[in-house]
């Protein structure tokens, strides 16, 4: 088998490899965000950038090794490129005329200086540092943008970064092997650059998808804890936190309060104005709620006009302010519906959550508030008394 054939066999390899994984970018789920989207749409870019710079090696067999030379480190820029214009969209960087603009320059600037460079030294690891140094620019943006993202916590984020920073690492072994063991060869060994292209591919590949499939996770997980209307907390929300508050309130032997609201009339605000008023209605209300309280506090709607506040470290007597100043602030809240304001009242039961025995318990407990809330009168808070 000859030279020619071998790095033959490797585009070969490559090129499936490379098409394999961008019939799969189209099986990730699409985010909606468009910017986000385009992300996608910039690794299928990358993905052809790497099929291209292994095409470009054929050249040094049939071509002045000069042109090989200049194109096959071309398209190793516009890869780190590509790949930071992916990663920005990712993060809902807008990438602008003027970036491309930008980048076309540097390819020119770029391919002068590898000419000149290729006329005074012969060997090939002198020419990967001159690479190296032009695609460290694209490559610290897209790493500085990547580490931003890396404070936030996301395990997608920190895949990605991780499997950036592994690129890198690549690079790097493949300068040093062509410094260490081809120091004087005029061209980089066909298989070395296979090798650093395919496991490039891989590592970006899986580090993306993962990156996607986890920050949808994480978004269905949201969604499936928020009320789609209010934007607050749902039932599901409930179940798990009322557990966590109850056992961190056991241990710290601190007291937990929990208060049942119910918004008065609330059919006949539906009947009068309409199903769309009514919604206008819960959107305003859980809003003011929510602002009146503070950020340990857990806001969730249980379902219809019902809903239910948690508030660690905070007594019966003190839950019974609470409930007033929230009770007082709807009252006095005006919604406009149209030209229409509508006044709402609501009622309010408390309970001390008994941490000894199940939430439901407490829940039934501050129901019995609230009915009796209700039943003398409405627009009331009650406190249950064991
Ligand atoms: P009370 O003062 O005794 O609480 O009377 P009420 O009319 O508020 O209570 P009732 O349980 O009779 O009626 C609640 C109504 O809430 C009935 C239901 O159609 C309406 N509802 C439930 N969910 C929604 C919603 O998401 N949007 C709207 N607009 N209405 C809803
Ligand atoms: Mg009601
Ligand atoms: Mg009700």
């Amino acid at each position: 088998m000859t030279e020619y054939q071998i790095a033959l066999a490797y585009l070969s390899a490559l090129t499936i490899v490379c098409l394999v994984l961008f019939s799969f970018t189209y099986f990730l789920p699409t985010p909606e965000n468009a910017n986000k989207a385009k992300s996608t749409y910039f690794f299928r870019i990358l993905l052809l950038f790497v099929i291209a710079s292994q095409t470009a090696i054929l050249f040094r067999y049939e071509h002045p090794a000069i042109v090989s030379i200049l194109l096959g480190n071309l398209f190793i820029l516009w890869i780190s490129y590509t790949l930071m214009c992916a990663i920005y969209s990712r993060y809902d960087v807008n990438i602008v005329n003027k970036h491309y603009w930008l980048i076309a320059m540097h390819s020119v600037v770029f391919v002068s200086g590898l000419y000149f460079v290729s006329q005074i030294t012969e060997l090939a690891y002198l020419r990967s540092v001159y690479v190296l140094l032009n695609i460290f620019l694209p490559f610290c943006l897209t790493i500085h943008q990547c580490h931003q993202q890396f404070k936030k916590h996301r395990i997608g984020d920190r895949v990605l970064y991780c499997s950036l920073l592994v690129t890198i690492l690549l690079y790097l072994a493949y300068l040093f092997c062509l410094s260490v063991f081809f120091r004087d060869q005029f061209f980089a060994p066909i298989t070395l650059i296979f090798i650093i292209l395919l496991s490039f591919v891989c590592i970006l590949f899986f580090g993306f998808a993962l990156s996607i499939i986890y920050s949808l996770v994480g978004k269905l997980r949201k969604e499936l804890i928020t009320d789609r209307l209010t934007g607050v907390k749902n039932r599901n929300y409930f179940t798990d936190i009322s557990q966590q508050l109850m056992s961190m309130a056991k241990r710290a032997n601190t007291p937990l309060s929990l208060i049942v609201c119910d918004i008065d009339w609330f059919k006949k605000i539906n009947d009068t104005y309409g199903h769309a008023a009514g919604d206008k209605v819960l959107i305003d209300f859980s809003k003011n709620i929510k602002e009146a309280l503070r950020v340990e506090d857990v806001f969730i709607r249980i379902g219809g006009e019902e809903f239910i506040i948690m508030l660690p470290q905070i007594n019966l007597e003190s839950a019974v302010l609470v409930a007033e100043r929230l009770r007082l602030s709807i009252d006095l809240l005006p919604i406009n519906v149209g030209v229409e304001s509508i006044h709402i009242t609501a009622s309010f039961g408390v309970a001390e959550v008994d941490v000894n025995n199940t939430i439901d318990h407490s829940v039934n407990n501050a129901d019995g508030a609230l009915y009796e809330a209700k039943r003398s009168g409405r627009n009331k808070v009650v406190a249950f008394k064991s």
